[in-house]
C-alpha cells in the first residue's frame, strides 16, 4: 500500500506497507532516491550501494503505539578514487537513535505540560528512567542558555518514580511557565546544592 496520509515528522517518506500487529501500528517506509553529495569528495551521486532496515519507536498514530521500519538507503560515491559509502540524509531519526525525532518531541511536550514520568512512560511504551533522561536533556538545553536561574522560581515535588526514587524535585519558572530542571530526589541537601550552583539571582 502506498499512502499519502499526512503523518507528522514523516512527510518526506513513502509508506510501502502498514499493518497492525499485537495492537501496535507498524509502518514500513522509505525515502525517494535522490542525488546526494559525497561527504568525502562532494561529487554528486545517486548510485545505491545497499539498504538496511532500521526499527524505530515512534509516537502514537491513530491512538496506537507505532513502530517504524525504515528502509534506509546507502549510496556509494561514483568517483573511482573515492568510493565512499554513506547513508542518505533523513529528518526522522538521528544517528544511533532508536526513537524518532517526532517521538522525542511529543514526549517533551507532555513533560512540559506537567504529566508525571510514570504516565508519560506508559503512554510512550518506555521506562520512567528513560523519560527522566529525556526531561534532563530538554531542561539542560534550556538551562544551558541561562546557566543561572531567574529571580523567581517555583520548587515543587513530583511523583516521578524514576531512578529508584519515588519523588523528584522540579524547578520551574512560574512567570514563563516552563520547567527549568529536575532533581533526582526531594532531599533538602540536593535542592540546597542545586541552588548553590545555579541560584545566585534567586
Ligand atoms: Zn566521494
Amino acid at each position: 500500500m502506498n499512502s499519502n496520509i499526512f503523518l507528522p515528522g514523516l512527510e518526506a517518506f513513502v509508506v510501502t506497507k502498514s499493518c497492525v500487529e499485537d495492537g501496535s501500528y507498524q509502518l514500513h517506509l522509505e525515502l525517494e532516491r535522490e542525488p546526494h553529495s559525497c561527504p568525502c569528495c562532494e561529487q554528486r551521486t545517486e548510485k545505491v550501494h545497499d539498504y538496511r532496515v532500521q526499527k524505530i519507536q515512534h509516537q502514537h498514530i491513530f491512538g496506537r503505539p507505532t513502530t517504524l521500519f525504515y528502509r534506509k538507503r546507502r549510496y556509494v560515491c561514483e568517483n573511482e578514487a573515492c568510493r565512499k559509502r554513506f547513508y542518505e540524509d533523513n529528518s526522522m531519526v538521528e544517528r544511533y537513535q532508536r526513537q524518532s525525532v517526532e517521538y522525542k518531541q511529543a514526549m517533551g511536550i507532555e513533560l512540559i505540560h506537567g504529566k508525571n514520568f510514570k504516565d508519560v512512560a506508559s503512554r510512550f511504551g518506555t521506562s520512567p528512567t528513560t523519560v527522566m533522561r529525556r526531561f534532563d536533556h530538554i531542561s539542560s538545553s534550556m538551562l544551558s542558555e541561562t546557566k543561572q536561574l531567574p529571580e523567581i522560581i517555583a520548587i515543587d515535588e513530583y511523583k516521578g518514580d524514576a531512578g529508584g526514587e519515588k519523588y523528584q524535585t522540579i524547578i520551574a519558572d512560574p512567570i514563563e511557565r516552563k520547567p527549568l530542571d529536575i532533581l533526582k530526589d526531594r532531599k533538602k541537601e540536593t535542592v540546597k546544592e542545586y541552588l548553590r550552583k545555579h541560584g545566585d539571582n534567586v
